[in-house]
């Protein structure tokens, strides 16, 4: 059984803040990095528990040179640095049996700990075929590409709820529950780290019922960012289609094709 962890650091227990999410933020950082590490190897010794053979991680937030590698489990690879083709999937492939989602966080527009799309200072929401998704639900969908279901999910209760309008037989682990945007009731980390761990060997012993998410084909993206400039900027990708003033469209014939061109998009605006 291979696995493929995606980790974001957002959703990590004690995390509210951007300061703890970026060098800027020091000692802040530091702490938040070395507590994501942890989370990644409690859901990695969850999956060994129930029969993984292999676990790759890859670092999906920021710079994506978050996860310290000396402090992480050596049973598990690390992918890691920025940019990456399909950024925070990079590394998926159809040889992985299940995908694994940990530190994962709302998305913009929800109440939720430091809740946001992709990329927070341009997109208002992004839609897969007229629906707001997340990036755990644009994640899923490009798994969805390779047959590879979402098994395990950690974060706070908004995003642990939310998942599950799309992939209903998913298994998560509420690290946190948020009060606001910028803050949240933790679990005391040796809790977290132990459900992660709990969570995460059920989820792998409850693959069968997981099912791959495919969006219905040909795809439609459609990128809302928070201002018409944006949006000006985001237009000039080929082969996409301006909306109305702060929305930009791509159409592919399936997810992976129309996600390449979000990126572009979201590049273009920035
Ligand atoms: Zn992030």
């Amino acid at each position: 059984m291979r696995i493929f962890i995606s980790a974001d650091i957002e959703g990590i227990t004690g995390v509210v803040h951007g300061e703890q999410c970026s060098p800027s933020g020091g000692a802040e950082y530091t702490r938040a990095r070395l507590q994501m590490t942890k989370e990644v190897n409690a859901a990695a010794r969850g999956f060994f528990a129930a029969g993984a053979t292999q676990v790759v991680v890859n670092d999906s937030h920021g710079s994506m040179r978050n996860i310290y590698i000396e402090e992480l489990d050596p049973r598990v690879q690390l992918l890691s640095g920025s940019p990456k083709h399909l950024s925070m999937m990079e590394g998926i492939n159809a040889d992985f049996d299940a995908v694994a989602f940990v530190g994962y966080h709302a998305k913009n527009g929800d109440f939720g700990v430091l809740s946001h799309t992709i990329s927070g200072g341009t997109v208002h929401e992004i839609l897969i075929n007229g629906e707001a998704a997340s990036e755990a639900v644009i994640n899923a969908a490009i798994a969805g590409d390779f047959k590879v279901p979402v098994i395990f999910l950690s974060g706070d209760q908004v995003i642990c709820e939310d998942i599950k309008k799309t992939l209903p037989n998913i298994t998560t682990a509420q690290v946190k529950e948020a009060v606001t945007r910028y803050s949240a009731l933790h679990l005391p980390l040796e809790k977290a780290e132990a459900l992660i761990e709990s969570q995460a060997q059920k989820a792998l012993e409850n693959i069968e019922a997981c099912q791959v998410y495919i969006p219905q084909r040909p795809v439609t993206i459609d990128m809302v960012c928070h201002n018409s400039g944006l949006a000006d900027n985001a237009s000039r990708t080929p082969g996409t289609k301006r909306i109305d003033g702060k929305t930009v469209r791509a159409e592919a014939p399936n997810f992976l094709e129309a996600f390449k061109l979000l990126r572009a998009m979201i590049a273009l605006a920035n």
